[in-house]
């Protein structure tokens, strides 16, 4: 595996590959990697000659309040998963080297933005939108590979793809969890042991959700309140938002039909975890 930390470098050797013929699969992370993020490398792996992960905590999709100097980072341990992983190269710029001089032209999210995390994290997704047409531009991948865990973040990079016209295929991986159904994230190591007990009423509740839906229920305020007391019920955590949307369009819905995203975030003492699921109905 080779390591680059300037972009010249990774764009030179980027074009060689193409020149050659190498077809390109990329996936984009903040690194402190786990099986999730392992899931789109091995996804990868498969599809292309070349497999290029980057590693960027990007301050530009964090809040004055968010957790930007306290997200875990662990280099080195990051550089053993990609190589065990088969990661032909990795890109791990420093904040510097990616934004240099203050910006003058940045991306802004128009749509999709104004419901469940671009909703509460406001601004957060034009830092996503400016970092990954940055990082198409320099890796310039024929695939790119993005995880459902945050489905939001892919129905606005479908946009990306298709506003700004990168010939560019993004590749859906479905969410990892641990074996008791807590979607994997780097940030489940804030919490508590007693919250990380907690935190498994998040899926349990998307769970309950579905059972009800499936029992008939198709009145998404029933459901919505389902969520809510489960978590408020067995958990010390607070909830962000219980959302239901069409999916991938984020549109409101009047009632459970079609292709819908049922979506929660949940704020601990250290951590704020989302999870969803996508049914189709
Ligand atoms: P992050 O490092 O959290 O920005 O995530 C990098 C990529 O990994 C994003 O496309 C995430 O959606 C994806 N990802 C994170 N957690 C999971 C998971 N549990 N299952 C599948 N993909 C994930």
């Amino acid at each position: 595996m080779r390591i680059f930390q300037k972009i010249k470098d990774l764009q030179v050797e980027i074009i060689k590959q193409k020149l050659s013929g190498k077809k390109i699969g990329f996936v984009p992370t903040m690194g402190f990697l786990h099986e999730g993020h392992v899931e789109l490398i091995k996804r990868a792996r498969a599809d292309s000659d070349i497999v290029v992960l980057s590693i960027f905590v990007n301050p530009l999709q964090f809040g004055p309040n968010e957790d930007f100097d306290s997200y875990p980072r662990d280099i080195k341990r990051d550089e053993e998963i990609a190589v065990q992983n088969g990661v032909d190269f990795l890109f791990y710029p420093t904040v510097e080297e990616m934004y240099p001089t203050k910006t003058t032209v940045t991306a802004i999210a128009n749509n999709k933005v104004n419901v469940l995390c671009g909703k509460s994290r406001v601004g957060h997704f034009d830092g996503v939108v400016t970092v990954v047409t940055k990082l198409f531009n320099i890796v310039q991948p024929n695939k790119a590979y993005f995880g459902l865990k945050d489905a939001q973040q892919v129905a606005i990079i479908h946009s990306l793809i298709e506003d700004f016209n990168f010939p560019i295929e993004l590749v859906e991986v479905p969410t990892i969890r641990e074996v008791d159904g807590l979607a994997k994230s780097s940030r489940n190591v804030y919490l508590s042991d007693s919250e990380r007990n907690e935190a498994v009423e998040i899926n349990r509740s998307l769970d309950l959700a579905i059972e009800a839906i499936n029992n008939g229920e198709n009145n998404n305020d029933v459901i919505i309140d389902l969520i809510r007391n489960n978590i408020e019920d067995k958990t010390s955590g607070t909830i962000d938002y219980v959302e239901i949307y069409s999916y991938p369009e984020l549109q409101n819905i009047t009632e459970i039909k079609g292709k819908l995203i049922i979506a929660i975030a949940v704020k601990f003492s250290r951590a704020r975890l989302i999870d969803n699921k996508i049914i189709e109905i």
